[in-house]
Parts: structure tokens; C-alpha cells; sequence
């Protein structure tokens, strides 16, 4: 029997390669030969602090072409042989009213907090017949509930990999919140996820765009510019609230979205304070458990909004592949390094800050 090659979790920051069989494909279900699996903050956080013991195939960004398709599957679902799709993580139940609203991230049937037999690529257990429920591996087995999008003519597997941070640069930026024509942002953090950001304002029509970063940071804020930010702002150097009032005119922005990783309460502060005085919107990931002293009281005099960030629905992601599609923006600058399955744990760890320098996206490719 053919055996297939897999990068597994199976301990904090602990990855083994194992063989898996190569799954039986019935006449509803699919099989993805793997192309790219990008790896977004989430792997770093997931990979460092599993949230179960089980082993993981982690990967959860994935594109690749369909290997073999059943007869029911390319009915029902349009998909055959041959066709280069991006997949979501999220696997629906295709029943409930989130799932008809296209909002399968809510979905129960996805949600792996609080349904234990929940199933989403990267995150469901290598235990779980047919094993094969991540990115980081050869295959990844698609049954008739898997949500998918087909990748358009002339972009590439490794362009496409950015399609999540670019859906959900669509999803908090433009549908929670509003931005458009002559709106003014602040987007903290120019990790990929705030570089898509700042691609997605840009062409939404966004008057003013400013994004913070450390000193780390240097390489991708110069990139952020080359992709639409009017103004960068090194933290660590100058004072970011007094060079954002100065830019503004004292008036502050209209809409701010977090998109730091592992900074603490600073970037809800400090977002808080640059929007403007009444009416100002705030997209927050919500990343700690608590927040002390959280300034409720200037919220509601400021009148502001504030959403949670939350993945991403299907237009999203057909707007981000059409986003790719257009080659508008230089994304080539984002794409920047690929590895191998036997190097997950560095490609983790680079887009993590460790390892190799100056990664802003990795793409897995499994057969490199
Ligand atoms: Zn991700
Ligand atoms: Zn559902």
C-alpha cells in the first residue's frame, strides 16, 4: 500500500515526520495532492502551546490540485481532476444557519473549542480516521463538507498561499470595518497579516494609511510602503500616538486594526487613543485571556467600536483570490521563503521571529 509522508505535532514545539496510509477515497470525498501550506501567527502560537495533547498535522493555509476526485464529490460540489483549489479550515456542517449564510467559521461542526468531534485542517487529531487533516503533509483528504474555492488562471500555488491573510485583510478591514474611499487607518503590526491589510485599504480607497512595527520590524515596514502605506512609524523610535496626531492634524483615525502578535494590552491602548474623537472603529484579535483596566470609560465617551477579528467568510476569500489575480500590488515582497516537510519546526520558528531572518511569508511545500 502507497504511504503518505506527514509532518506531525505530537508535543510543544516537537515535530515528527510519519507515514500514514494512503486514505480510500469515496464517492463523495476528494484527495488534495499538496502544493503550499502557508504559516500564519496561528502556527507559531499552536505549535508552541497545543491546545490537546493528540498528534497534529498542522497546516491549515493549504492550495494544491485535486488528485482524485469521486463521482458524487465532482457533481455535487464542481470540483474534478486536476483542478488547482484553495481549501478552508473551516470543514461545515452545511445544515446550520451560519453555513447557509456562508459563514462557516461559526460553525459548530468546525468549532474545535467546544465540539470535540469538530473537524478543521490543522488542528484536528493524525488519530482521526482518515488522518490526513492537515497541510503539512503529501495529501490532505477532502470529504464532501470541505469548503473550497478554485484558484484562478495565472496565479500561482505560492501566490496563492496568501489568499488567508488576504481574506482576512477583506473580512476585518472592509466588511467589520467599513473601510473605504477616503478613509484614514491605522494597521499596528507589519507581520503578512498587517501587510494584507494595508493591500486591501489601499485598494478600497483609503486616504491615509499608517502602520506601526518595531525595530525588528525594519525590512517589512519599508515593504509596507512599497505596498500602500502613506506613513511607517518604528515604535521602539519615536512616540507612535504624537506622530500619528501629527499626521492627522490632531484629528486621529478612523479605524485601527491590531494585528500585533504577543504585544500585550499596548496596541488596544494606544489604538483607543489614536481614533478619532467620536465614533472611531477598532478591529482587536483578542489575544489575551484578560485585559485589567481595560478603558471602558473612554470607549464610551469616544463613542467606539469595537469588533473581534474572526477568520474569515467565503466572499472574503473570493475577493482575496481575486485580489491576487489582479497582480496589482508587488506581493512577490511578502512571498518570501519556502521550505521543505522536514523543515516545519524552523519554518515555524522563522515566521515566529526565530531562525531564519527577515521571514514575513513561508510557504510549506511538502514535495520540495
Ligand atoms: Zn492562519
Ligand atoms: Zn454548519
Amino acid at each position: 500500500m502507497e504511504e503518505v509522508l506527514a509532518a506531525v505535532r505530537v508535543g510543544p514545539g516537537k515535530t515528527e515526520i510519519r507515514e500514514f496510509p494512503m486514505p480510500e477515497i469515496p464517492a463523495d470525498s476528494a484527495l488534495m495532492k499538496m502544493e503550499v501550506a502557508g504559516i500564519c501567527g496561528t502556527d507559531v502560537k499552536l505549535y508552541q502551546h497545543p491546545p490537546s495533547p493528540a498528534p497534529v498535522i498542522m497546516g491549515h493555509e493549504n492550495i494544491g490540485y485535486i488528485a482524485k476526485a469521486g463521482r458524487e464529490f465532482t457533481r455535487r460540489k464542481g470540483f474534478k481532476e486536476g483542478d488547482l483549489v484553495f481549501v478552508e479550515h473551516y470543514v461545515s456542517c452545511g445544515k446550520c444557519e451560519w453555513c447557509h449564510l456562508g459563514q462557516y467559521r461559526h460553525c459548530e461542526n468546525t468549532d474545535w473549542r467546544h465540539n470535540p468531534d469538530a473537524i478543521r485542517y490543522g488542528y484536528t487529531s493524525a488519530e482521526k480516521p482518515p488522518y490526513l487533516w492537515g497541510g503539512f503533509a503529501q495529501y490532505m483528504y477532502l470529504p464532501w463538507n470541505a469548503v473550497m474555492h478554485h484558484v484562478p488562471r495565472g496565479v500561482s500555488p505560492e501566490l496563492a498561499g496568501l489568499v488567508t491573510p488576504m481574506a482576512n485583510g477583506i473580512e476585518w478591514s472592509l466588511f467589520d470595518g467599513g473601510v473605504g474611499y477616503n478613509s484614514t487607518v491605522l494597521i499596528q503590526g507589519p507581520g503578512q497579516q498587517g501587510l494584507s491589510q494595508t493591500v486591501i485599504c489601499k485598494q478600497a480607497g483609503a486616504s491615509l494609511i499608517i502602520v506601526t512595527g518595531t525595530s525588528k520590524d525594519k525590512a517589512r515596514l519599508e515593504v509596507a510602503k512599497l505596498l500602500g502605506a502613506d506613513h511607517v512609524i518604528d515604535v521602539n523610535a519615536e512616540d507612535p500616538l504624537a506622530r500619528i496626531l501629527e499626521i492627522t492634524g490632531g484629528k486621529g483615525v478612523d479605524v485601527v486594526l491590531d494585528c500585533t502578535a504577543g504585544a500585550g494590552t499596548v496596541p488596544v491602548l494606544l489604538g483607543m487613543e489614536a481614533l478619532k474623537r467620536k465614533a472611531g472603529l477598532m478591529v482587536v484579535q483578542g489575544e489575551m485571556a484578560d485585559f485589567p483596566n481595560f478603558p471602558i470609560g473612554k470607549m464610551t465617551v469616544k463613542f467606539v467600536t469595537l469588533k473581534s477579528a474572526r477568520g474569515h467568510s467565503f466572499k472574503a476569500c473570493e475577493l482575496a483570490l481575486q485580489q491576487l489575480a489582479s497582480k496589482r500590488f508587488p506581493l512577490e515582497k511578502v512571498t518570501t521563503h519556502s521550505f521543505g516537510l522536514d523543515q516545519v519546526d524552523i519554518a515555524i520558528r522563522s515566521v515566529g521571529g526565530q531562525g531564519v531572518p527577515d521571514v514575513i511569508h513561508a510557504s510549506l511545500m511538502p514535495w520540495k
